[in-house]
């Protein structure tokens, strides 16, 4: 990691590229092909239950030979984990993809919550924020989704390109589960190195909630003051 030190900190912008929902194989495979073909780091956070699903393991192994980060995106991709009356329920969708995914993630431990694509306290619990950190995770969260399920199947790319001009370091959630999208990501890529953007695999403060573990300013400002009554 670089500090702000250079003049010409802050004049390039950065790009990190995530991929939610899978593996989904055969599309997981078109990302990982236009990726290698341009060189490129990526973020695929992964559900147990895709991981769990015919030829999903052979997928997140191919994932993670070709040098990606792998992360925990919970079991089911179910209920937010911060609608879930049950605490156990939150701490278990963790648990039980962490167990799945085994050691296709590396000792970083990367959770992102799922919160049908909207970010606020629902994505979270008090409970599960405490297994999180005792699981010494880093918890990303995301500050562009382009919508890459939309028709057409390319109107994500402007979505992503309008963020990418106004943002100096972008965190773009993408899926495996949307194939047609998944045709545009090379041209789209091309796009983004033509503009001179870093597809970097790091991750801003603006968009980590924990870092191994250790609360961060972002987790403050996503869920607001802990209430005195634990449980929620
Ligand atoms: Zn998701």
């Amino acid at each position: 990691m670089t500090t702000a030190t250079s003049p010409d900190a802050g004049a390039s912008r950065r790009l990190t590229l995530t991929f939610d929902n899978g593996p989904v194989p055969g599309t997981t495979e078109r990302i990982l092909k236009a990726l290698d073909e341009r060189d490129l780091p990526a973020i695929f956070f992964m559900v147990g239950e895709r991981v769990l699903a015919a030829g999903g393991r052979e997928t997140a192994a191919r994932v993670r030979a070709a040098g990606h980060r792998i992360g925990n995106h919970t079991m089911s991709h179910g209920t937010p984990l911060g609608e879930l009356d049950d605490a156990a329920t939150a701490i278990s969708e963790i648990s039980d993809a962490d167990a799945v995914l085994g050691e296709l993630t590396e000792p970083d431990r990367l959770f992102r919550p799922n919160g049908r694509g909207r970010l606020g306290p629902h994505v979270l619990s008090w409970p599960a924020i405490d297994a999180l950190r005792s699981g010494g995770y880093t918890v990303v969260t995301w500050n562009c989704v382009p919508r890459d399920g939309e028709e057409p199947s390319d109107s994500w790319v402007g979505r992503a390109h309008a963020a990418l001009q106004t943002q100096d370091w972008t965190v773009l959630v993408l899926h495996d589960h949307h194939p047609r999208a998944v045709d545009h990501l090379p041209a789209f890529l091309d796009r983004v190195r033509d503009a001179g953007i870093e597809v970097t695999p790091e991750l801003p403060d603006s968009c980590v909630l924990l870092r191994a573990g250790r609360p961060q300013p972002a987790l403050d400002a996503l869920m607001g003051q802990r209430p005195r009554d634990p449980g929620r």
